[in-house]
């Protein structure tokens, strides 16, 4: 997971301040060295964490926090607090253009996700705005990067505009035009990267940003690489103007450098964070939220977000209706469990639950993917009469289906019974009666 060593050493320092009455200046300073420690192994900015420390230390020690009932968490509320300044306060949105088409250029280095971060901003984009995106290939020297972004463009159905020429900003120009015909209402550059920044990329992309004048110029860091993410973008910093950072990798960065320090050394937003290779991957960025995150208090808005993002309350209205006339069946079942699984790995999901994050008991949970897998298998070695009729299936189908799905009879057994407990108690909650639900916590 994302900063797991950082948050499990940042947990432990503060662990020892919670619970106690009164706090000495010795506790401050045994807790400020330990985040110390803590930043600067996870590869964050030599002076970010200099003034981290500063900070926190001067307010740690006002009147205000040692006079407190509850010291502690006073500190860990500051400490809260200035891991979210550090990382931008406020979570920062795209530009738009007061016309159509708003323009986002894509740049980076090879490899660090542009074409990638092109395809999951259209899908984004898509989503939440309904839009109706223009894609142009403008990495020529990588000839996978074109039909790559094709292949995006085909998996999305929106339009990649390339062509056969060694002239890229000649390119973007006829992709916007192509995109005023056709009307789009955003258009998202992908250009070329090379390993290092050197003078010709340079000169290439200023090209294009005079011919393509970007609302957006977004640079593609890879997390992994820690604090060399924030020299790449001051170097592209010093010759574009940059508008802000899409930050990718995050599902493999288990360190934290480059989403703490990017900010605070180069004053650029972190917009997007991308965490995964699938099209959904990709999360506004929130510095308050992250910073919870990493402190272990969860980051529940993240995951309301995605399941609005990714949950169709067109087929979350069908599936109520269909619980309320008792006509949900196993075809349905296998609907609501992709929808879920649209959401993204269930581990990952599970691990933005505040108090569940850093549960030692989930550290491997692996079940849920494969349960689902198991479902699935076990229902579409049902006939369909079966799958709409669950009533009929007495030993004899059951014995025949788990043969099928190459699963054991017991676990047949339970899917049906789990799959008529949750149809029995669905059921009371889309009619209003809570039962036993009512009493329980959040409810
Ligand atoms: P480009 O050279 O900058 O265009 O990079 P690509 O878009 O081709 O991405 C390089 C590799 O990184 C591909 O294998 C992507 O699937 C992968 N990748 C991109 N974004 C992410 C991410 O957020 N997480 C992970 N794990 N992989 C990613």
């Amino acid at each position: 997971m994302a900063f797991e060593n950082l948050s499990e050493r940042l947990q432990k320092a503060l662990k020892n301040l919670t619970g106690k009455g009164k706090i000495s200046e010795a506790d401050i300073n045994d807790a400020s060295r330990e985040i110390r420690l803590a930043l600067l192994e996870a590869d964050v900015n030599f002076k970010v964490v200099k003034d981290f420390i500063k900070k926190i230390k001067k307010e740690a020690l006002g009147k205000e926090v040692q006079d407190s009932l509850n010291p502690g968490q006073q500190i860990i509320k500051i400490v809260d607090d200035e891991l979210t300044k550090m990382m931008g306060e406020e979570a920062v949105s795209l530009n738009k253009s007061p016309h159509i088409p708003t323009i986002i250029m894509m740049v980076g280095l090879q490899g660090t996700g542009k074409t990638t971060t092109v395809g999951k901003l259209a899908n984004y984009l898509m989503k939440n705005e309904k839009a109706r995106p223009l894609l142009i290939a403008g990495d020529i020297y990588r000839p996978a990067a074109i039909e790559q972004l094709k292949q995006i463009g085909q998996q999305l159905d929106v339009p990649v505009y390339s062509e056969d020429n060694q002239d890229v900003a000649e390119i973007v120009k006829h992709g916007l035009e192509e995109a005023d015909k056709n009307k789009n209402d955003y258009v998202l550059i992908d250009t070329a990267g090379r390993l290092e920044i050197d003078e010709q990329l340079m000169d290439e992309l200023k090209r294009v940003t005079e011919v393509a004048h970007p609302d957006n110029t977004l640079l593609v860091v890879d997390a992994m690489t820690g604090q060399a993410a924030t020299q790449v973008a001051e170097g592209f910093n010093n010759d574009l103007d940059l508008t802000g950072i899409v930050l990718t990798k995050l599902d493999g960065d288990t360190r934290g450098g480059a989403a703490l320090s990017i900010r605070a050394v180069t004053g650029l937003p972190i917009i997007f964070t991308g965490q995964g290779e699938k099209l959904t991957d990709l999360s506004t960025f929130h510095p308050d939220r992250m910073a919870s995150r990493i402190l272990g208090m969860g980051d529940m808005l993240t995951l309301i977000e995605k399941a609005q993002q990714d949950y169709d309350a067109k087929e979350a209205e069908k599936m109520a209706e269909k619980m309320r006339e008792n006509t949900f069946d196993f075809n349905d079942f296998i609907d609501q469990m992709e929808q879920v699984q649209k959401m993204g790995p269930l581990d990952q999901i599970i691990k933005m639950i505040p108090g569940l994050g850093n549960n030692p008991a989930l550290k491997n949970i692996q079940i849920p993917e494969k349960q689902i897998d198991h479902i699935k298998a076990i229902v579409y070695s049902m006939t369909p009469e079966e799958r709409e009729n669950p009533d009929i299936l007495n030993p004899s189908r059951r014995r025949r289906i788990a043969a099928g799905s190459g699963r054991s009879i017991a676990e047949v057994n339970r899917m049906i019974k789990q799959f008529k407990q949750s149809k029995e108690m669905m059921q009371k909650m889309t009619k209003g009666d809570m039962g036993e639900l009512a009493n329980l916590p959040g409810m």
